[in-house]
């Protein structure tokens, strides 16, 4: 029998997919995957949209929950399409993660799973994010909504605290609405691209308690910025800048490419490992400080370095990672794509008394092949990029400069499996692979991997 939008049907969730939704089959071996839903639960599901060999549904009704099942602690958790795993322990969610791993590992890498470390995690799994963005439109009635979208969707869910965010955020988040509805301005509308206000950007220095607020704005600015930041004064003692970031593009990328200041110096500063580092808006910084830590400590480990070797640090960022073990090395060289990030970099290693340090702008592939070209050899290179995973380009010009060591920070296992099989095809092999929990809640997982040449 094939399915029909809008069946009804009783499924038995047998699995979960890599981004976290159940799944279930039919007698007929239709997959029918369901967020939400927990490996054990005996759902009745309403067929939402189907295909060929499988179909999405919703739960309609839990004929017999899973033993995995708990209250999820969030209000918004059935319509946001922030988490996967609020309705389920953390013990479940930790063992989803590992085999997460462990089958793009094997599957996708064609690696030994004995490679693979249990995941680490820190105790911290709520309220552990440092930033927050959060797009702002308007419900049928014209009342400002200000959240996250909807599962796979652009609609906003109206959110007033979110599990995974700091509770200053709320204050942030309330001021916002409030002013944007008492001076009557019209957020941005993806569909007509009139109206200003597109995101609520939130960032947080965990540890130096510095707070930044960044408006993305099609256009210059707002009307009565003045007053807004009089009142984000008011309420957040800890309030260090308010940017405008100028975003005009008809786009899904959040942040446009320019900044303007409308109070304090632009940016804040947080603490990582001991060292202190600035980050401007537009720099990437690690959302989860505390577990951050401990995936910068296992790189470390992995790196292994005794004082006397190059390191290449690609994908930098603000430069943590690479600063963060300079003082064990003779000398540093970062890369990033982003400038403001490559300014912070260097300002970084001013502020942190590292003299060994030197930091490239532009792509990790032609930096490397510029490098290359320079003779200047790595003794251990560490790579950290996007989920979209390393270019084949810049693995062969890798494997080509022949390190000791690659250390690989990968934040999609399925990206870093396909790499390491080129690696190992270029003569480096998989050591180890420790998973790190740094988004408890959600479906993602970072890794952080060991490769040496020739299995020494
Ligand atoms: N290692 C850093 C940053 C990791 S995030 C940290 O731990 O904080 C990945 C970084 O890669 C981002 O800063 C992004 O701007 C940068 N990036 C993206 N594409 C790039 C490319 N092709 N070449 C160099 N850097 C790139």
């Amino acid at each position: 029998m094939n399915l029909q939008k809008n069946q009804i049907i009783e499924l038995d969730i047998i699995s979960m997919t890599a981004d976290g939704s159940g799944v279930g089959k039919t007698d007929d071996g239709i997959a029918v995957f369901v967020p939400q839903s927990a490996v054990g639960d005996k759902l009745s599901v309403k067929i939402l949209k189907t295909k060929k060999t499988y179909a999405f549904g919703k739960i309609e009704s839990i004929i017999t929950p899973s033993k995995d099942r708990e209250n999820p602690d969030c209000l918004y958790f059935n319509k946001c399409g922030g988490c996967a795993y609020r309705h389920i322990t953390y013990d479940a969610q930790k063992k989803i993660k590992e085999q997460k791993v462990k089958d793009a590992i094997t599957r996708i890498g064609g690696i030994d799973e004995n490679k693979i470390k249990p995941l680490i995690c820190s105790d911290k799994h709520k309220r552990y994010r440092n930033k927050a963005q959060f797009p702002v439109g308007t419900d049928k009635d014209g009342n400002i909504t200000l959240g996250f979208y909807a599962f796979h969707s652009h609609r906003i869910i109206d959110c007033y605290d979110c599990m995974l965010q700091p509770e200053i955020f709320k204050t942030v988040m309330d001021i916002t609405r409030d002013f944007m509805t008492e001076t009557n301005q019209q957020p941005y509308m993806e569909t007509t691209g009139k109206g200003k206000l597109r995101h609520l950007y939130i960032r947080y220095g965990e540890k130096t308690d510095e707070l930044m607020v960044c408006y993305v704005v099609n256009g210059n600015g707002l009307k009565h910025e003045d007053w807004l930041v009089e009142r984000l004064k008011r309420g957040l003692p800890n309030l260090k800048s308010v940017v405008i970031n100028i975003n005009r593009d008809k786009t899904n990328v959040i942040l446009g490419d320019r900044n303007r200041v409308i109070f304090g110096q632009g940016f804040i500063y947080d603490k990582l490992c001991g060292f202190t580092f600035k980050i401007s808006p537009l720099s990437f910084y690690q959302v989860n400080r505390e577990t951050a830590e401990i995936l910068y400590n296992k790189a470390k480990e992995y790196a292994n370095l005794k004082g006397d070797e190059v390191l290449f640090d690609l994908y930098c960022g603000t430069g943590t990672i690479g600063l963060s073990m300079a003082k064990d090395c003779k000398q540093l060289i970062g890369v990033e794509i982003i400038a403001d990030a490559i300014e912070d970099a260097k300002e970084n290693a001013r502020i942190n008394n590292i003299n060994n340090a030197e930091f490239i702008c532009g792509s990790a592939s032609e930096a490397a092949l510029m490098l290359e070209k320079e003779n200047i050899k790595p003794d251990v290179v560490i790579v950290d990029p996007p989920r979209k995973g390393l270019e084949k380009n810049l693995i062969e010009a890798i494997t080509r400069i022949k390190p000791k060591r690659v250390v690989y920070v990968s934040c999609d296992p399925a990206t870093l499996a396909r790499d390491l099989k080129i690696f190992s095809e270029q003569g480096y092999h998989t050591q180890e692979i420790t998973p790190v929990d740094m988004f408890p809640g959600t479906s993602h997982v970072e890794c952080v991997v060991l490769m040496s040449k020739n299995n020494i």
